[in-house]
């Protein structure tokens, strides 16, 4: 039985959740549980990550709670960061304080004492195992564990928690603990497994400039290499998502990873016509004026792009002789 793991970040849309130097909690717990899902499920074995948003909206505090039951979610994390006069600083976690079982505390100390000994070398102040009376803690019916990761109104944490290698290692312990807790074990063979980063409108770095070089080279425009995750960035991933049939949010994870490597391993290879005439074309077009020449059942061409049609959903391949042929594959398959 595979088990599933509720991850839910905190706040969103209207509710900003504290905020403090420039960062908003909602924003980080987002981001951070969009990675500890990434991690759970690349590495490990029999296990679904939920989520009770994976986008900057408002979720009631009674449905994250119904979202994880309804879901019969094994265990429940929800994500925060702390605020309070600016000078406190740690890190602290709580479960229920309403009568919980060893079940909960077993799981409170396995993820806590994760990312204790884990952000040691970040000189993160330990502030301990807690109680609290939180909606999300009382509402659910599995193990649930509230973690506040650092304060964000705190300059020192909040300087921490902008950087991406404590962010790693904060969410690594998570699922570390979590993996221990409910005794995963790892993904056998691993490799070629994505362990990347999940990429979105407004990051920047090389990351997002591989990213945007990657796009264009699978023939999607995503405009200027210049490692800013812009409009145009966010409109090649959305044309990618569609033709890859996975949800066109223009958001770059694991699975539009996947996607922009079936498009790049395309070059090189052979389009075989698998219909009895198939028109090829002088443009990428599906006009008739476009039209160059019939090619016959069985004949090949070297792809050398992907290539969008202007409106339609349908791609077409650049050929090794200029011309451009259908990608659909009803008419087409790729060897
Ligand atoms: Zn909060």
């Amino acid at each position: 039985m595979s088990k599933k793991v509720c991850l839910d970040a905190g706040h969103g849309g209207s509710d900003p959740g504290a905020v403090g130097h420039g960062l908003r909690e909602k924003d980080l717990c987002l981001d951070r549980v969009l990675r500890m899902k990434q991690i759970l499920e690349s590495e490990y074995a029999g296990v679904e990550g939920i989520l009770t948003r994976s986008t900057d909206r408002f979720v009631e505090l009674s449905e994250r709670a119904r979202i994880a039951n309804a879901a019969g979610a094994d265990v429940f994390i929800s994500d925060h960061k702390n605020a309070f006069n600016g000078s406190a600083r740690g890190f602290e976690s709580y479960i229920w304080n309403g009568g919980v079982g060893q079940a909960t505390r077993n799981l409170q100390n396995t993820v806590h004492n994760k990312i204790v000994s884990s952000l040691n070398g970040y000189s993160l102040p330990n502030r301990g195992t807690k109680e609290a009376n939180f909606s999300v803690l009382r509402n659910t019916s599995m193990s649930a564990l509230l973690l506040e990761e650092a304060f964000i109104d705190n300059a020192t944490d909040n300087n921490l928690m902008r950087q991406s290698a404590f962010k790693e290692a904060y969410c690594r312990a998570v699922v570390e603990g979590l993996a221990e807790h409910l005794g995963l074990s790892k993904k056998s063979g691993g490799g070629d497994e994505w362990t990347g980063q999940v990429l979105r409108r407004g990051d920047r770095g090389p990351l997002v400039g591989s990213l945007q070089s990657q796009l264009n080279n699978a023939g999607y425009n995503a405009g200027t290499v210049d490692d800013i995750y812009g409009a145009k960035t966010e409109g090649a991933v959305r044309s990618l998502q569609e033709d890859a049939g996975i949800t066109a949010d223009g958001i770059a994870g694991p699975q539009t990873y996947n996607a922009l490597k079936d498009r790049q391993s395309e070059v090189g290879k052979m389009v075989v016509v698998k219909v009895d005439t198939l028109n090829y074309r002088s443009r990428p077009s599906f006009d008739s004026s476009a039209i160059a020449g019939q090619a016959k059942k069985g004949e090949a061409f070297t792809i050398v792009e992907r290539v969008n049609v202007q409106g339609s959903s349908t791609d077409m391949y650049k050929i090794k002789s200029g011309y451009y042929i259908t990608a659909h594959p009803n008419y087409v398959v790729v060897r």
